[in-house]
Parts: C-alpha cells; sequence; structure tokens
C-alpha cells in the first residue's frame, strides 16, 4: 500500500506551498488568505523511488463542528488518522503560537509519526525560533523554505527515512 504522508498545521504556515513543491505541480491553492484550502487536496510524489501520498490539509483551527471551519477541522483530523507520517508545519517567522502548541498538543496525543516543520526560514532567518520550538515536544524541527526551495532535499530524505 502507498504510504500517507499528511501535511498539518495551522492556516498560513505555508502547507499548500510546501505541498506543491513536494508534489511538483500546482493542485493545491495557495493564498494570502488564511485558511483558503476548503478540504484536503490529495498529489502523488516519488521520493528516494517510492511512490508516497501527500494530503494537504486546512488548518486546524479551533471552531464548532456544526461551522464550515468546524467541518474542515473534521476533515484534517480525518486525514491525520490514516496518516503513516505528519508533518506538522509552523511559521518559522511568526515563531511558536498558541494554537501551534495547541495542536502539538493533538498531535502528540496521536500517537503517530510527526515531523516537525519550520518553515519560512529561508536565509538564515527565525534561527531563534527554529530554536524554540524543540519545546513543542515533537523533535528536532527541520528548517526549510517551501517558498524558495530550501532544506527540500533534507526533507524529503528524512520523510523517505521515517517511511
Ligand atoms: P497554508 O494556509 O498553510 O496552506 O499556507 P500557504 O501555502 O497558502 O501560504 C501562506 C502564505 O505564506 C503565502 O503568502 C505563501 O506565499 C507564504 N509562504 C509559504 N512558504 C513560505 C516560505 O518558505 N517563506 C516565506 N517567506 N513565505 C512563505
Ligand atoms: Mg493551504
Amino acid at each position: 500500500q502507498t504510504p500517507c504522508v499528511v501535511i498539518a498545521g495551522r492556516p498560513n504556515v505555508g502547507k499548500s506551498t510546501l505541498f506543491n513543491r513536494l508534489v511538483g505541480r500546482r493542485q493545491a491553492i495557495v493564498s494570502d488568505m488564511p485558511g483558503v484550502t476548503r478540504d484536503y487536496k490529495e498529489g502523488e510524489a516519488r521520493l528516494g523511488g517510492r511512490l508516497i501520498r501527500i494530503v494537504d490539509t486546512a488548518g486546524l483551527e479551533e471552531a464548532a463542528p456544526d461551522t464550515v471551519f468546524g467541518r474542515m477541522r473534521a476533515s484534517s483530523e480525518t486525514a491525520i488518522g490514516q496518516a503513516d507520517l505528519i508533518l506538522f508545519c509552523i511559521d518559522a517567522r511568526a515563531g511558536v503560537t498558541p494554537a501551534d502548541r495547541h495542536f502539538a498538543q493533538f498531535l502528540r496525543r496521536q500517537n503517530r509519526p510527526v515531523l516537525l516543520i519550520a518553515n519560512k526560514a529561508e536565509g538564515s532567518a527565525a534561527q531563534t525560533e527554529v530554536y524554540e520550538s524543540f519545546a513543542l515536544g515533537l523533535g528536532t524541527p527541520l528548517a526549510v523554505s517551501a517558498e524558495h526551495g530550501e532544506g527540500l532535499s533534507h526533507l524529503m530524505r528524512e520523510i523517505a527515512d521515517r517511511l
């Protein structure tokens, strides 16, 4: 069976940008508006000669279940429940936010492998914030820039090693 990698995190951290990088085609909607990905998008990527399924989720925002945001959250949680590996993304420029801490706590309870991604870390930007994200308790953060294509080959090797 094809391994499934799910990209998760609060809105606007760059999940869809990362998805597009990994899948190599523009299949997800990228936007400056937080939470614009309506549902979840799926694509395929080839890592180290293996085909894997990549899922881009909408943000796991706090919302009542009977709202649009609540339904987005429910579909994100369903995707996470099927993941062989979760790429939990934070915005290294914004640093660790209360929403990131909340989702990290949720993810730790899932008992699934998680790779912590500190995105928007182009150049040597945001090193302090990358270091601070150790405190989320999800292991060593991997600094990448999805937009500028930095750290991605290292990320792909890390993903392949965990599947
Ligand atoms: P999502 O809501 O988590 O799916 O985030 P998006 O992929 O839609 O990206 C949100 C915003 O962050 C967009 O304006 C992206 O261009 C921007 N962005 C994504 N990745 C990076 C990055 O590596 N560096 C910087 N500076 N901006 C990024
Ligand atoms: Mg998105």
